[in-house]
């Protein structure tokens, strides 16, 4: 039998950047072989220009979305309610007011924007015009500090794309966490202390290799509470990189993927 390689970091035209209907997802689930799906809608605290978004979440058309397609499907592809949450610790207490419903399985938490200090604009926004390496420094700085600060409050299932700023800034910058290996050492203690995850996010199946070091990391200190996400933004990319990334999690040592249920991980064998 295949390993079990749920795609837990998934999004549709509930999330702002997408277009994808649930329905196309699903069908290139099915396609691929992935046997369950979360839908990962994003729930931002701040946009890219820095600006505060609402602190509340109306889940009715997420919900909506899932109780018209889950049962026809069962039996071809799981599909389960998450959210991706970016930037909440801008009010935690508000967010974590949003998350008490019995349908939510899981949620990521995700940092998108530097802190509100630096002005709180999108890591994506910044990176574009960013033509100095020590200010692509500042980021980093500023993004494992939000990161401890993340860990502190644990409102999440598992951390988010947790090299996402490496995505964006010129790799001309050769940019890489390595400065902040203490730091970032002691991020994933709390993560695995608390009972908590991180993903193997493959940003649509392009950066399965660049988490070689922190999965290296994660499994030495003892990590083993992982997820599979392509980030997929459009329904092609449903599972991509996941062959690569499991042939990576199994020669790392790594025993088991996860799926949640009522923010509970459940654990798959990886074969
Ligand atoms: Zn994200
Ligand atoms: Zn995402």
């Amino acid at each position: 039998m295949p390993s079990y390689l749920a795609d837990y970091h998934t999004h549709t035209h509930l999330s702002g950047d997408s277009k994808s209907q649930l329905l196309e997802n699903l069908n290139a689930a099915c396609q691929a072989g992935i046997p369950e799906l979360c839908m990962t809608e994003h729930w931002n605290l701040l946009n890219q220009r820095g600006e505060r978004l609402p602190t509340h979440y109306d889940f009715d058309a997420v919900l909506n979305q899932w109780a018209a397609l889950k049962d026809d499907w069962a039996h071809r592809v799981e599909v389960r309610v998450g959210i991706e949450l970016g930037n909440s610790t801008v009010d935690t207490a508000a967010v974590q007011a949003c998350l008490n419903f019995p349908e939510l399985d899981f949620v990521i938490g995700s940092l998108h924007s530097v802190s509100l200090d630096l002005g709180g604009i999108g890591i994506f926004t910044y990176a574009k015009s960013c033509t100095d390496p020590q200010r692509a420094n500042a980021v980093l700085e500023d993004y494992i500090r939000q990161m401890e600060e993340l860990v502190e409050v644990g409102t999440f299932d598992v951390l988010g794309h947790i090299i996402y700023p490496l995505r964006y800034f010129s790799p001309d910058f050769h940019l890489t966490l390595d400065p902040w290996q203490d730091r970032l050492d002691e991020i994933l203690r709390r993560v695995i202390h608390s009972g908590k995850g991180i993903e193997l996010n493959t940003t649509q199946g392009t950066t399965v290799r660049q988490w070689l070091p922190l999965l290296t990391r994660y499994r030495e200190l003892g990590g083993e509470i992982l997820t599979l996400g392509s980030d997929a933004h459009r329904p092609q990319f449903i599972g991509a990189g996941f062959q690569e990334a499991a042939q990576m999690l199994q020669h790392l040592g790594y025993r088991y993927v996860c799926t949640y249920r009522q923010r509970k991980p459940q654990f798959h064998s990886i074969r």
